[in-house]
């Protein structure tokens, strides 16, 4: 093999990599230059962040009954969760298996991560911690369930186990004891709902948002240790442009 044949065989090698996997994310923060009213322009994948006309988070206000019925909860519990400190927020990977029915169609549980305070408002209220439960149906369409949690006199047992193993930096780690997901779920499991978006880049749209109405409690002691590694994690919420908020 000659040289310039060599070099034509690395430079090959080399391009292949940069455009595996679709790659080319932007970095994006929650302040200052690569802040949400820049993510629109930080990479052409995220164009929806500014486009968009579905996006998220949102206030929501004014809902009614839209033919709505009961989430189906079907949830396992699970072992040597994987809790991953990705820069942005805690994300808790969930092994396969747990799903929930939302009007007729499943959608499985990928992860659960938080952000403080909650993204989506109730009538202008934030609430001070949520937990976002992002679920995928076979179709590719992302559904996610929030709870919303405030702060109450005790500590919130279920997340006291994943807030003493989250990552203070970026990496990973595992959860020694058994985790019951059904155990962060308020009794009453009323809901909003409405169609969004993902609340990061790229802010795809057609996501099928279901914000739990009752709120649960968490300490003031653990909101600030969430907000001692990410002070900043909510994007500030973006316009209806018409759409209907239902709840059940
Ligand atoms: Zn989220």
């Amino acid at each position: 093999m000659n040289k310039s044949w060599l070099i034509l065989a690395i430079v090959s090698v080399i391009s292949g990599c940069a455009s595996m996997g679709g790659g080319q994310e932007s970095r994006w923060s929650y302040i200052g230059d690569t802040g949400p009213a820049h993510w629109g322009t930080l990479n052409d994948k995220y164009a929806l962040c500014s486009d968009g006309k579905s996006q998220s988070p949102v206030n929501i206000a004014g809902a009614h009954g839209m033919g709505l019925t009961a989430i189906e909860f079907s949830y396992a519990t699970a072992q040597n969760l994987e809790i991953v400190n990705n820069g942005h927020t805690i994300q808790v990977n969930y092994p396969a298996g747990s799903y929930v029915v939302l009007t007729g169609k499943r959608f499985d549980l990928l992860q659960f991560h938080f952000h403080s305070p909650s993204e989506n408002k109730i009538e202008g209220e934030h609430a001070d911690l949520v937990a976002h439960l992002v679920h995928k149906a076979a179709d590719g369409q992302l559904g996610v369930i929030a709870v919303l949690f405030v702060v109450g006199a005790e500590e919130n047992a279920i997340l006291s186990p994943v807030w003493a193993a989250m990552p203070l930096t970026k990496g990973s780690s595992n959860l020694a004891q058994a985790f019951d997901i059904n155990a962060l779920l308020p009794e009453d499991k009323g809901y909003y709902n409405f169609s969004g978006s993902l609340t990061t880049p790229p802010c795809s749209e057609n996501v099928n948002w279901n914000v739990l109405s009752t709120r649960g409690e968490v300490s003031q002691a653990q909101i600030n240790a969430f907000t001692q590694i990410f002070p900043n994690s909510i994007r500030p919420v973006q316009p209806l442009n018409g759409r209907m908020i239902g709840a059940f």
